[in-house]
């Protein structure tokens, strides 16, 4: 029996003609589920009696839970029990333009990036649409307010999870539904390439985020195992790709690595590697972890590379720093929590 939260609009409709009911009954059932945020199929009153015993034979309604939250003013960071006893994590960020969330897509993640505690847990599985829809719905009850934009970067490869991906930004961009704006929702790949070919052709608004984290194949390749597959330059002629057909920009993930990356002449490297492309790159401050042995980049060097890149003309922010102090580091309060059992 599938959970009613895996259930696009549109699958939904098909479901009901299938049993010869009018479609309509879909968004029906979508205002009860994300609207009224109902989930219990008995106080569906507008729906009639045999076909909500028809919904409640066929359809399940369960939820992950929330099993711890760690608060901070700006930040939240919320452990999630799946159903099966995994954990997987979700990040709220508060900014002046509104509430972000970021969501897991895997349980753990075979990327195997060297910096990453998500990546020190191996894939244990990829996570189900309705896993991922229900991280936000969670947080809103949670925080008792809308989510208006979604990062798909928490624990896991959202492009190795690309099915349930898709029909997750469906879900989550119904109008009907939590009405997500397709500009405000963000995917980010550590490069797969055939899978950023099949996204570029589905013609969606949704951005794109690359963890590039490197200049050069020499640094991705021993910090990023995907690189050896996947190598920087096919990255970027693909990119390119991407670019000239969807016409939109390109954000270039970069974790400042103390003397690993965050050089004068990486800086140099990374501009000419981008010269001319429609991206933007944000530097981000690493997360120090006490398991990992990375250091974070010190503020003068980040702010050095900045300049160099502002110089080569290359777009460039610094993320602020969000939760250091609450392990907001992708995979760091499931790893603690990991390591208690
Ligand atoms: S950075 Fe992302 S892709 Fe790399 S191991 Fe971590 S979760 Fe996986």
């Amino acid at each position: 029996m599938q959970n009613i939260y895996n259930y696009s609009l549109i699958d939904l409709e098909k479901y009901f003609e299938s049993i010869n009911e009018k479609k309509f009954k879909a968004k029906q059932i979508y205002d009860w589920l994300y609207i009224k945020r109902i989930n219990d199929f008995n106080l569906m009153t507008n729906i009639k009696k045999e076909l909500r015993q028809n919904l409640k034979e066929n359809f399940k309604l369960d939820f992950i839970k929330i099993t711890k939250i760690q608060r901070s003013p700006l930040t939240n960071k919320y452990l999630f029990e799946l159903l099966d006893g995994n954990f997987i994590e979700a990040v709220l960020m508060r900014h002046d333009y509104g509430n972000s969330i970021c969501v897991s897509s895997q349980v753990g993640c075979n990327m195997g990036c060297k910096f990453c505690e998500s990546g020190r847990l191996k894939k244990v599985r990829n996570l189900e649409t309705y896993e991922i829809v229900e991280q936000i719905l969670l947080v809103e009850s949670d925080i008792k307010e809308r989510i208006d934009s979604v990062v798909i970067m928490g624990i896991g490869e959202p492009f190795d999870n690309y099915n349930n991906i898709m029909n997750f930004i469906n879900i989550i961009n119904s109008p009907y539904g939590t009405n997500i704006g397709a500009r405000h929702i963000t995917i980010s790949t550590c490069g797969l390439i055939p899978k950023i070919k099949e996204f570029m052709n589905c013609n969606l608004q949704v951005n794109l985020a690359i963890s590039l984290h490197a200049p050069n194949n020499t640094i991705r390749n021993s910090i990023m195992p995907v690189n050896k597959a996947y190598s920087i330059n096919e990255l970027i002629e693909c990119l390119k790709q991407y670019i000239e057909k969807t016409n939109r920009r390109v954000t270039i993930e970069y974790v400042m690595l103390n003397n690993v990356n965050d050089s004068i002449d990486n800086a140099i490297e990374l501009s000419h590697l981008l010269k001319g492309m429609n991206v933007y790159v944000n530097l981000i401050p690493y997360n120090e972890t006490s398991n990992i042995i990375f250091e974070k980049s010190n503020k003068e060097t980040i702010l050095r590379f900045y300049d160099t890149l502002k110089k080569n003309k290359i777009n460039v922010t610094i993320r602020r720093e969000f939760g250091s102090n609450i392990d907001a580091a992708c995979g760091q309060l499931r790893a603690k929590e990991g390591e208690k059992i």
